[in-house]
């Protein structure tokens, strides 16, 4: 049978229990505020860190390979590094483009016209024109990004540890403009057993001579 009125002693337990109820909901709070401050954390942290080009050395000299527009492989050459201030990298490039090359950004997965494009020929930094790819390695990945089982010369990419995302990955940059590309992942097919998951923003892809439509 319940008592009708709480004596003194059982209202202190009452308030004492509330007071146990608030401190329980203020920590239960804290448990579901976490998993959304961990999420926006990870959205922050998909983006590389941008990088501040306008500190990197124009006059600094490096080696790449160079290519003609058949993919026809020219030859080792020295070359000035590409660095522009953001404003000028901006006039040149979309915003999109801007965002991905300059502030490390990915584009969504199924966007763009090169994931799904076979065609031969040349896939170039669309930043400073180093010849990156070409179609000759190009597969279907079927994960929505350009995806290629190797550069066209491994002389003309940076391969850089990137830890972003809570997980080790592989960042894959232009070694002449430091313009991000995407990453390199070790699932990809034979011979190389490589996937470069490239965006399509950091790409600019030129039909090989005599076979334009
Ligand atoms: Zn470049």
């Amino acid at each position: 049978m319940y008592r009708k009125f709480r004596s003194p002693t059982s209202l202190i337990r009452a308030s004492m229990s509330l007071q146990n109820f608030k401190s329980e909901l203020v920590k239960r709070r804290a448990l579901l505020i976490v998993p959304f401050a961990f999420a926006g954390l990870v959205a922050v942290s998909s983006k590389s860190a941008p990088r501040d080009k306008s500190q990197e050395d124009p006059n600094q000299e490096i080696e790449i390979v160079e290519f003609d527009d058949r993919g026809r492989r020219i030859g080792l050459k020295r070359v000035h590094k590409v660095a522009k201030s953001d404003a000028e990298w901006k006039q040149q490039l979309s915003a999109q483009q801007f965002y991905v090359t300059r502030r490390g950004s990915t584009d969504s997965a199924f966007t763009g016209t090169y994931y799904e494009f076979h065609g031969a020929g040349l896939y170039r930094c669309v930043c400073c024109g180093t010849a990156l790819f070409s179609s000759d390695t190009k597969f279907d990945s079927g994960t929505g990004w350009p995806s290629f089982r190797a550069p066209i010369a491994q002389e003309n990419v940076r391969e850089i540890k990137d830890m972003s995302m809570f997980m080790e990955r592989v960042e894959v940059v232009c070694k002449r403009c430091t313009a991000h590309l995407g990453h390199v992942f070790e699932d990809g097919p034979a011979p190389t057993n490589l996937r470069y998951c490239m965006n399509e923003s950091a790409l600019r892809f030129a039909l090989f001579p005599g076979l334009e439509q």
